[in-house]
């Protein structure tokens, strides 16, 4: 049997946290799926294509990892993918009430999915993809945060957002 694991999140974009989950995950399954969530009433500041490409190229020197889109439920996604392993990352225990709601509800959907959590490395605990928007549109440097192809369309977008304001 092929132990695979699926990650969903919206990787609005993805950042090194997401990134640091995903290698440590590699390690630990033969298959990684990331499965990058529409979030529409999430408003996401990139597309799903464009997270879907920026995913892919931020994760492209993990060999057992592939990257899919999804909507709808996770459950849904999980069964489809043939897993029955939900990975989420934990950073603080701000993160662990929504978390455990999260996964004691995919359990009651389905009761074959498991959620299994990992910690990133201490450097990243503080990092989320929304504070990171929130200070390159304050024109913060977030180059540290993101692999630098991230940090470009990130630099790109906030531009491009500014013009149409
Ligand atoms: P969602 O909208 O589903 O929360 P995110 O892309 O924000 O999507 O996050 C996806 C998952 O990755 C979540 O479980 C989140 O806790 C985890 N995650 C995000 N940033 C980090 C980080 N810096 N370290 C570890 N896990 C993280």
């Amino acid at each position: 049997m092929t132990a695979r694991a699926l990650y969903p999140g919206t990787f609005d974009p993805i950042t090194k946290g997401h990134i640091d989950l995903a290698e440590r995950a590699s390690r630990m399954f033969d298959e990684l799926v990331i499965a990058i969530a529409a979030s529409a009433s999430k408003e996401p500041l990139f597309s799903l294509e464009e997270r879907l490409r920026l995913t892919e190229n931020a994760l492209a020197h993990i060999d057992n990892a592939s990257v899919v889109s999804f909507s709808g439920l996770l459950v849904n996604c999980v069964s489809q993918h043939n897993t029955q392993v939900v990975l989420r990352g934990l950073r603080a225990v701000s993160d662990f009430e929504y978390e455990f709601q999260l996964a004691a509800m995919n359990r009651r959907l389905d009761s074959n999915v498991e959620t299994v959590f990992l910690t990133p490395s201490e450097q990243y605990t503080f990092l989320s993809a929304s504070l990171v928007k929130e200070i390159a549109m304050m024109s913060g440097d977030v180059s540290q945060f993101l692999a630098p192809e991230v940090n470009e369309a990130l630099v790109k977008k906030i531009a491009k957002v500014r013009q149409n304001t």
